[in-house]
């Protein structure tokens, strides 16, 4: 007769064909911790532009905490999970808080496997606490550092305004991929504005903008700074100056005047102010030439009457509301501007 063992389980007593680690295996399973994580982790978020720290590098998400929150809780778990003996687990990440006040939230993560046909779920609950820290790029910020100095020149109030979004908008574009898009320092100065920039690359990227938006020549120019590692450092002056003239303004030519009517590709379209000829310049020549008047400086008219035999109409300037019959084609009630070379009037589009 052959001898029969019989296995019992010491904690729970079952009987059992086979043990594990001496236990059954519901005891076995019970008595192990395959999930492995802090109870706390502890995050970084930078104040001034809400990253987060992830395995060394600072990472965006978005301008909103609560999203910076969300995504930071899920990928620190994710980074410190530690699942042993189980093959095929599977996790799940859910969370159960997110308190901007307090910088805190909390997550639960649980682990499904089998071990031995068992199935086998295990769950814990991990705290996270965000401590607010300055990241090493805006600490540079702080500290004023920068790399280059974008001067705008020749840019009326309203175009100083418009430049400025401008550049700032970039900067928030560039900054989701350049740490050192940022502008650490803004001065206005009689003949326009300086920019000090942090990064050189993003302050041409965006000079370049400029020059397309405004027609504008750029010039750049470098200075030795200092050594850093054995290497020369230096910092760069980008300067962009926007022509003299604009759209509208009133340019003389050979004692004829024109009215620049369009800008591109260093193309400038002019339009006699007398009849139907139209030309073009450089605009390097334009930008050389007289400027007759500009467009904003001119008195406002406008059309009060009109005979179409003549081709003649009536203007009444908004001023002084004196009237002048000009040659032309314009529209009733059209508002034009007026501009005077001489003794001679002229009715000028606005444009
Ligand atoms: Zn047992
Ligand atoms: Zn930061």
């Amino acid at each position: 007769m052959r001898k029969k063992i019989r296995k019992i389980c010491p904690i729970c007593g079952a009987e059992t064909e086979k043990l594990y680690d001496n236990l059954c295996r519901e005891c076995y399973v019970k008595s192990k911790e395959f999930l492995k994580i802090k109870d706390t982790i502890e995050a970084q978020v930078c104040k001034d532009c809400l990253k987060y720290l992830r395995k060394n590098s600072w990472k965006f998400v978005s301008e909103n905490y609560e999203e910076v929150l969300e995504e930071l809780t899920y990928a620190l778990i994710e980074d410190n999970i530690k699942v042993k003996e189980i093959e095929n687990s599977v996790a799940e990440i859910e969370i159960l808080e997110i308190d901007p006040y307090n910088n805190f939230c909390r997550a639960n993560v649980r682990i499904y496997g089998k071990i031995d046909d068992i199935e086998y779920k295990e769950e814990k609950e991990v705290e996270i606490k965000v401590k607010l820290v300055q990241c090493k790029d805006c600490a540079r910020k702080a500290r004023g550092y920068y790399e280059s100095i974008l001067q705008i020149r020749g840019a009326n109030k309203e175009e100083l305004e418009e430049i400025k979004r401008v550049i700032y908008e970039n900067i928030k574009n560039f900054s989701r991929e350049d740490s050192k898009a940022f502008v650490s320092k803004e001065e206005r100065l009689k003949e326009g504005l300086n920019f000090y920039m942090g990064s050189k690359k993003v302050a041409r990227k965006i000079a370049n903008i400029l020059k397309k938006k405004y027609n504008a020549v750029i010039n750049e120019s470098k200075k030795l700074y200092g050594l850093k590692d054995g290497k020369e450092v230096y910092r760069y002056t980008i300067s962009v100056r926007l022509p003299k003239f604009r759209i509208g303004d009133i340019l003389e030519k050979d004692g004829k005047y024109y009215q620049i009517i369009g800008i591109s590709n260093d193309i400038v379209q002019l339009q006699s102010i007398e009849n139907e000829e139209k030309i073009k310049m450089n605009l390097r020549d334009v930008e050389n030439s007289r400027i007759a008047a500009k467009i904003e400086n001119l008195p406002k008219a406008v059309v009060i009457s009109k005979n179409e035999k003549l081709k003649e109409v009536q203007l009444m300037d908004l001023e002084r509301f004196n009237t002048y019959t000009i040659k032309g084609e314009f529209d009733i009630n059209e508002e034009v501007k007026i501009f005077k070379a001489g003794k001679k009037i002229f009715a000028i589009k606005q444009r």
